[in-house]
């Protein structure tokens, strides 16, 4: 029997599944288990659309369906947590399992935290993720920096810090690296992410860590919860999933990768945040290219954290209609709403119909709070600051300061 905190190798026992698979498969039976033993209803994943670049969500109620989604799309950029609220009625009536990223889990703990997701009916099964690329930089880089056609490469993936595609007539890899600092690479939201391995969720999979002859054909499962280990053990008991303790050297090495993404992370924040500026400045360049804004309403339909029925930025008496671009308080209310609990997903940013860096410009602002309030929004079921407020009490000190500014955050 598997327990929390255990760390192994695992791979499918089907060999068909373990040649799809990325790793050896173990994520796709570990889904098939669950399926075929009714410990859920459905499985939510991800499948390769009209091409490698088109990361579609698919819905699969019969494991035979569940080899499609086998395999990795780095450079599919959906994001999985909204779809169980918008179209899957957030698991209220079904048992949902779902892969994850670190970004989907975070958002399905906000929505649970918001009681929009019921969390006891969604199994998490985490992949660990160093980062996606926007489908289109990735066209875009496949034909600069590779000279390759993309419609003609047959593989991509991520591994040891290169991005490698497989194409008629070889296959290349060049470091992530070199391409980021040359402007292609990941998102930049996924630079700045911090939150690589999915300890929250109830299994965290992944290829870090995993050496010698299993490299390439095992994943690294770290088991996060009762859960998971429920559904680990019941896996290799039934002879679906095998399975070895993961070596000491590689928990290590995993450890190893993982701290120096937490650097990279922490660089590209400093890096993309001095970019804005700072105070009066930071507010002035958020104020310039929200100015390209046409009020298409993608970055609240795409966030996760926005599902409100009677959206503010509706109201006439707060945002005036009919106005493109539309005044900076359309802006200004999403800041309000979300900043505190935003989990740097990036699709407001990547779904923006011009461009505009709306997720930088949100994660800056989170980033500063949780400085502030020290509240990391995803990663537990701990209020966001802004549910913790007293009105009476707030509206009271607020009075008591003889001023309206409770903080003045763009003071330089
Ligand atoms: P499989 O049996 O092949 O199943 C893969 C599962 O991943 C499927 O259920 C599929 O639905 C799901 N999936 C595929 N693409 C996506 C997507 N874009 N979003 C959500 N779910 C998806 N592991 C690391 O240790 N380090 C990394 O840096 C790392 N980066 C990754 C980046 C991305 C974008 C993804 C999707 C995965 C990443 N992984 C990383 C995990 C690793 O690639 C394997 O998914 C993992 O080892 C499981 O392998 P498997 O053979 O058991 O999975
Ligand atoms: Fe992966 Fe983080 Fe980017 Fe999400 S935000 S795709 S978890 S790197
Ligand atoms: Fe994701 Fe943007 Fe919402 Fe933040 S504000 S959670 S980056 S969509
Ligand atoms: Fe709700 Fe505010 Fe988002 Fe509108 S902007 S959907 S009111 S959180
Ligand atoms: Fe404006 Fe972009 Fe949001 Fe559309 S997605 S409303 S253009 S900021």
């Amino acid at each position: 029997m598997a327990a929390k905190g255990e760390m192994f190798y695992a791979w499918s026992a089907d060999k068909a599944t373990q040649d799809k698979g990325e790793c050896g498969g173990a994520v796709t039976t570990l889904l098939k288990h669950a399926l075929d033993t009714k410990m859920v209803d459905a499985v939510l994943a991800v499948t390769k659309g009209a091409d490698l670049y088109d990361a579609r969500p698919v819905l699969i109620t019969d494991s035979k369906d569940l080899a499609k989604t086998a395999g990795s799309l780095h450079c599919g950029t959906l994001l999985m947590s909204k779809l169980v609220k918008k179209y899957l009625d957030g698991a209220e009536k079904m048992k949902i399992a779902v892969t994850v990223k670190g970004c989907d889990m975070m958002g399905l703990y906000e929505l649970a935290k918001r009681k929009q997701v019921n969390l006891d009916n969604v199994l998490m099964i985490g992949v660990n993720c160093g980062g996606s690329v926007s489908p289109n930089m990735a066209r875009k880089m496949i034909t600069d920096k590779f000279g390759v056609d993309p419609d003609k490469v047959t593989k991509e993936e991520i591994d040891k810090g290169q991005f490698i595609i497989e194409y008629e007539g070889g296959h290349k890899g060049i470091s992530m690296d070199e391409l980021e600092e040359a402007g292609y690479g990941r998102r930049s939201n996924c630079r700045r992410c911090k939150l690589k391995v999915t300890r929250q969720a109830d299994l965290a999979c992944g290829n870090w860590g995993v050496i010698g002859d299993k490299a390439g054909n095992a994943t690294f499962v770290e088991v996060c919860s009762e859960k998971g280990a429920n559904l680990f053990s019941q896996a290799v008991d039934k002879g679906v999933l095998k399975a070895e303790k993961a070596s000491e050297k590689g928990i290590e090495m995993r450890k190893k990768v993982e701290g120096a993404m937490m650097k990279l992370g922490d660089k590209w924040r400093e890096k993309d945040f001095k970019g804005l500026g700072e105070g009066a400045a930071r507010l002035k360049t958020i104020m310039t290219e929200t100015g390209r804004c046409i009020k298409c309403y993608s970055c609240i339909e795409a966030c996760p954290i926005c599902y409100c029925v009677e959206c503010s930025t509706k109201k006439p008496y707060l945002v005036e209609p009919g106005q493109v671009p539309p005044p900076f308080m359309f802006h200004l209310i999403r800041f309000v709403h979300i900043s505190d609990s935003c989990v740097n997903c990036g699709q407001c940013e990547e779904l923006c119909a011009m461009d505009i860096r709306n997720s930088l410009f949100m994660h800056s602002l989170q980033v500063d709070l949780e400085k502030m309030f020290g509240h990391t929004p995803g990663v537990s079921m701990e209020l966001p600051v802004l549910a913790l407020v007293e009105e009476k009490t707030e509206r009271d000190r607020l009075h008591g300061t003889g001023t309206d500014q409770i903080f003045d955050i763009f003071k330089k």
